[in-house]
């Protein structure tokens, strides 16, 4: 799936090997990202460097793709850039955890094989805003009250509570 990358592996081995790899993903295989994949196969970029630095095991890397999710406003699809960048420091116990230098954020590796694509997963749902808008110009509820009303929508612009207030009136 990703140039010879296993989707469960013992990570401390791959730091010990000092192993990188790079290569895309399907979204598909991430089932809590993609509800269906409707159209055309899209891909999430990764890039993955195991290492060890400072007597800490690690995984750094980035993520990037192009998602089409719900926009929360008008119920449209639209395109989500989403670009996480990873620094993790595997830890097995608390006093890991507390000697992990800041760097570096915890990972929890308490199995010998660890689901690398449910790691990957998480990021990205981590780097994805809690609700997703089109940007006002290009929603289609925006351009429905422009219409309706220039000025109106002049005015909403030049607030910055107009997307909360676009929501508010949505749910009437
Ligand atoms: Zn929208």
């Amino acid at each position: 799936m990703l140039s010879g990358l296993p989707q469960t592996a013992d990570l401390y081995r791959l730091a010990m090997a000092g192993e990188s790899h790079a290569g895309r993903v399907k979204q598909s295989v991430f089932k809590r990202l993609v509800s269906s994949s409707q159209g055309a196969e899209r891909w999430v970029d990764v890039s993955l460097q195991f290492g060890k630095e400072q007597g800490v095991h690690y995984l750094r890397g980035s993520l990037a793709g192009e998602f089409v999710v719900v926009c929360q406003r008008c119920m449209e699809p639209m395109r989500l850039f989403v670009d996480a960048r990873l620094s993790f420091g595997f830890v097995r116990n608390k006093e890991e955890e507390s000697r992990l230098p800041e760097q570096f954020e915890p990972l929890w590796v308490e199995e010998t094989e660890t689901d690398l694509l449910a790691v990957i997963e998480d990021e990205l749902l981590l780097a994805m805003p809690m609700v997703a808008l089109h940007p006002p110009a290009e929603c289609p509820v925006r351009i429905e009250s422009t219409v309706v009303n220039d000025e109106q929508a002049e005015s909403d612009r030049a607030t910055p509570f107009s997307v909360l207030a676009a929501l508010t009136r949505d749910k009437h």
